[in-house]
């Protein structure tokens, strides 16, 4: 078909249509049903999505990069247009470095929102070529993050409905050596 009646291409100056790179950045620790549902939704969106971990030092997480890498890599693997990796740096220097102008993030509240908000605007302050896209929580987990997780599991309690099966077993291993080393 001749570009000029390919819909893809109407209206449109450029001769190739634009690849349209997102990235989901946060802590991961760990990846949650919650997070999973956002990733999800969000890989409907976009062309690729870079799912990427942020390596802060200062949170003292539970799992470590490459493991949290793991986890969310074994969680998404019948995506195909999903990319799991992680940065250390401001997120939007990540963002170039990655080709996307998108930043996904979830909101479950009021709470979140004023937070996401101040982040958002930080992140358009340093480029303005980045956008933040907000996507809604899954009622289901509205209440869901990676802390409640880690509190219940710490304890024994269920996580089965919560996190993915690989994310399940994998605490359950990190919170029995923890236990034997005490
Ligand atoms: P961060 O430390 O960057 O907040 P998190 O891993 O806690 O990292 O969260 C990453 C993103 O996912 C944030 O935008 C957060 O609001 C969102 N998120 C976390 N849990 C949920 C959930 N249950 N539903 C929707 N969004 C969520």
């Amino acid at each position: 078909m001749p570009q000029s009646m390919n819909p893809e291409y109407q209206n449109n100056k450029e001769t190739t249509p634009k690849v349209r790179i997102a990235a989901y950045p946060g802590s991961f620790d760990p990846v949650t049903c919650g997070h999973l549902d956002i990733i999800r939704r969000s890989a409907k969106q976009f062309d690729r999505l870079v799912v990427a971990v942020l390596n802060n030092t200062s949170k003292n997480p539970l799992f470590s990069v490459e493991e949290r890498k793991e986890l969310l890599r074994e969680a998404t693997k019948d995506l195909p247009n999903v990319e799991i990796d992680s940065f250390r740096d401001l997120t939007v220097r990540f963002m170039r470095s990655k080709g996307a102008d998108v930043i996904v993030r979830g909101i479950r509240s009021v709470t979140d929102f004023e937070y996401e908000l101040m982040l958002a605007s930080t992140n358009h302050q340093l480029d303005k070529d980045i956008e933040t896209v907000f996507m809604m929580t899954n009622p289901k987990y509205s209440y869901l993050s990676s802390s409640i997780v880690k509190e219940i599991a710490q304890f024994d309690g269920e996580v089965h409905d919560l996190v993915p099966p690989g994310v399940e077993i994998a605490l359950k291993e990190k919170y029995r050596e923890r236990k034997a080393q005490q």
